[in-house]
């Protein structure tokens, strides 16, 4: 199975060797590749999820800045953390994009940070991952004036309507589906998890957040993604090997990773 988004944070997860610890556990659960995603801590979040990749080969990584952390964007900083994606191990920027559901940073800094990293994916040739939450349809709108969607667009723990799923598939958009699908109360996401084409579906844990049932109330982590794997399996009418294989081949076509 592949994770294709996870914090695997050393501060969430009690230092370097309680990652190494999630990482052996996601192995021993038959998840052999995990995508790191190198924002949501503060600018500082880069170089740690750089810091796993590089010590384990099943793991790669994104560089970005988080909407939550768009305040403490300077242009040094940013040119900074564009200048990591040169790393081999870095396959995507990002997480990036727009919360207005927290608005943990003033909203305008949040646009300027989003296009500021959209504008360098281009130049960099590199794919992105969207954060978008209760942004109504801002977030498409910027993606479209920045003829974002050629290197890639990937919305992560996607929890919008099925309508906008299809106008971001219709642009060349990739979807993936967190652990909220196992949740009694999923809203939308059972009818987005059954109607995302094959190709254009991923699955992930976004640990340590929205840990999937059984496991709810604990903290998340890689090896929990086969429930998630599980449901949206079910939802789809085939079976957890078949939907690995779609959702694995899915999320090494995106990143280009190899
Ligand atoms: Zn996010
Ligand atoms: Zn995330």
């Amino acid at each position: 199975m592949i994770d294709s988004h996870c914090h695997l944070d050393p501060g969430v997860y009690g230092g370097d060797d309680g990652v190494d610890a999630v990482v052996a556990r996601a192995r021993a659960a038959g998840v052999s590749r995990m995508l790191a995603v190198g924002s949501g801590y503060g600018f500082a979040s880069a170089q740690r999820a750089l810091d796993v990749a590089r010590r384990h080969p099943e793991v790669r990584c994104s560089v970005g800045l988080h909407p939550h952390d768009a305040k403490d964007a300077t242009e040094a900083a940013l040119a900074e953390l564009f200048a990591m994606s040169a790393a081999p191990e870095v396959l995507a920027l990002g997480e990036m994009g727009l919360d207005f559901h927290y608005d943990s940073s003033p909203r305008d800094e949040q646009r300027a940070a989003f296009r500021a990293q959209l504008r360098a994916a281009r130049e960099l040739n590199l794919p992105v991952i969207i954060h978008d939450r209760e942004t109504e349809g801002e977030t498409l709108r910027i993606l479209d004036e920045e003829r974002a969607w050629s290197t890639g667009v990937l919305y992560h723990c996607y929890t919008g309507s099925a309508a906008q799923m299809a106008e971001i598939v219709a642009r060349g958009g990739y979807i993936s589906i967190p652990g909220i699908v196992t949740f009694k109360n999923a809203g939308d996401m059972h009818e987005v998890a059954r109607a995302t084409p094959a190709d254009r579906l991923l699955i992930e844990t976004d640990s340590p957040f929205l840990t999937p049932v059984p496991h709810r109330g604990k903290r998340n982590e890689p090896a929990f993604v086969a429930f998630t794997l599980a449901k949206v399996a079910e939802l789809r009418g085939v079976t957890p090997a078949a939907l690995d294989g779609i959702t694995t081949e899915n999320t090494l076509r995106f990143f280009r990773w190899t």
